[in-house]
């Protein structure tokens, strides 16, 4: 039980208590309001949590995350623009990962994620290099839901730059499907803990005909589809070629409709944007990364105002460079004021549906997680509000997506198990997980200064590995 907490329920009507509670019994939420309501409910209760500094929200669901980038950050220059910065770094480094180095990677990125208060997770473009399965085994074990998306691909280009993908990152077209089936028999709807989707590579990598075989697959298996779309301006050239729109193209292709998870979409217009809200298709807005990598602004109001399914996502290790959904709402509310000059765009309560009813939406899970109501999976976050930064908390949801971070976070629960208590995630050793990728990234930084990609380092863009040896320390020597 928890209660005399604020609950933003993030229900249909917007319900928050100032004095709520909420009654878990065998995983499910049994009982949500006024905590006077809850207590007299309540028979013998197993845990306690309660008192005014404890702020209760639904487990936070992000729609964009590249587990394997965890090991990257700070490997990868910060003031790259994107194209550069995958062909010149982000493929060669993930294109050389061997052995449990993805299990690694996944093990950082679910205890930060868990740790920040995520409790579900769509992972994407997943490759067999990564250990795909010893990543699942790790989300599964650790208390994560997550949605795998499997990479598909057959062409080594990005939009209209040929050969540009690194070898390392090259999968056989019918490989990459047969793993797909076998990874869906062996864990789709696992607990309902895990699925498994389909994750075409962006226009360029992809031909019509696997797009086409992707969208018939999805169908078959009633499963999910998410790629990154219309990202930066080279996206949109690649469309423009062909004489469609980023979304036409999908549209034509059989890839919109439900379950269907657009990543960027950042050059979008408003045709674009009414055949999303028409087909039901999601976007994933992921603010930080598209900062970060200057590749603009989402038009993310208008598509709200559309009626389109908007989520929330973090991208990867060295493009964003964190997974903590708290500090992204924060960055998305800001980024839309900037972007349309307009204050009252993007509030607070518009970028929590975001970061939780509306993903639980578009993965297909909003009957059983993404808002606090009687019957749901009790999957619940606590963040302590009794920090300088975070009081006086007359409106709870301005303190959390203003002041606060994942770090405020105090209890996560999934199914009603505590997977963090006291801050700590417990079903992760920390330590160990902590030590194991510094040596891991050291490991994999070292064997990429080998590589024949290191010819761009004469460009004058590629000073910051010459730089790298001071700043790691025990890290490679000079080049
Ligand atoms: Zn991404």
């Amino acid at each position: 039980m928890i209660k005399d907490s604020t609950v933003i329920t993030m229900d249909g009507d917007g319900r928050i208590f100032r004095n709520g509670g909420l009654l878990v019994e065998d995983g499910t939420i049994e009982e949500v309001g006024r905590s006077d309501d809850v207590k007299k409910r309540a028979g013998r209760v197993e845990m306690v949590l309660g008192g005014p500094h404890l702020l209760v929200i639904p487990g936070l669901i992000n729609t964009h995350v590249h587990p394997a980038q965890a090991l990257l950050r700070g490997l990868v220059p910060d003031d790259l623009r994107l194209v550069e910065w995958l062909r010149d770094w982000v493929w060669p480094l993930q294109g050389n990962f061997e052995g449990d180095d993805g299990v690694v990677a996944a093990e950082l990125a679910a205890l930060e994620m868990l740790r920040s208060g995520t409790t579900t997770f769509l992972a994407t473009s997943m490759h067999s290099r990564y250990d795909i399965e010893g990543s699942i085994r790790v989300f599964h074990s650790s208390g994560l839901r997550a949605a795998i998306g499997r990479q598909t691909m057959d062409m080594p280009d990005y939009a209209m730059e040929k050969g540009i993908l690194y070898p390392g990152m090259i999968e056989e077209r019918e490989e990459s499907l047969a793993s797909f089936k076998r990874l869906y028999s062996t864990w789709n709807g696992k607990d309902d803990m895990v699925w498994i989707w389909l994750s075409p590579r962006t226009p360029g990598a992809v031909s019509d005909d696997l797009y086409r075989e992707v969208a018939e697959l999805r169908r078959e298996y009633d499963t999910g589809v998410t790629m990154h779309l219309a990202e930066i301006g080279e996206d949109l050239e690649y469309f423009r070629s062909r004489r469609t729109t980023p979304a036409r193209f999908l549209e034509e292709l059989g890839l919109t409709g439900a379950k269907g998870v657009f990543v960027h979409c950042v050059q979008f217009e408003d045709e674009d944007i009414a055949i999303f809200a028409r087909t039901h298709t999601s976007v994933s807005h992921n603010p930080s990364s598209n900062m970060k990598l200057a590749s603009g602004i989402a038009p993310i109001s208008m598509m709200l105002a559309a009626g389109v399914n908007v989520t929330l996502g973090t991208d990867g290790g060295p493009s964003n460079d964190s997974y903590d959904m708290v500090r992204e709402m924060r960055t998305a509310a800001l980024l839309q004021k900037v972007g349309t000059g307009d204050p009252s765009s993007l509030k607070v309560m518009d970028v929590m549906r975001m970061a939780t009813i509306n993903g639980a939406r578009a993965l297909g899970i909003d009957d059983i997680v993404g808002s606090l109501e009687r019957g749901k999976r009790a999957d619940l976050v606590v963040l302590n509000l009794r920090r300088p930064h975070l009081v006086p908390r007359i409106f709870g949801p301005s303190n959390l997506v203003y002041s606060a971070t994942g770090q405020d976070v105090e209890y996560v629960f999934v199914d009603g198990v505590p997977m963090v208590e006291g801050g700590l995630v417990r079903t992760l050793d920390e330590e160990r997980v902590l030590e194991e990728a510094e040596e891991h990234a050291e490991r994999l930084y070292s064997r990429v200064k080998g590589e024949p990609w290191l010819k761009y380092l004469d460009q004058p863009t590629f000073t910051r590995l010459h730089d790298l040896p001071e700043h790691h320390g025990s890290i490679a020597p000079p080049l």
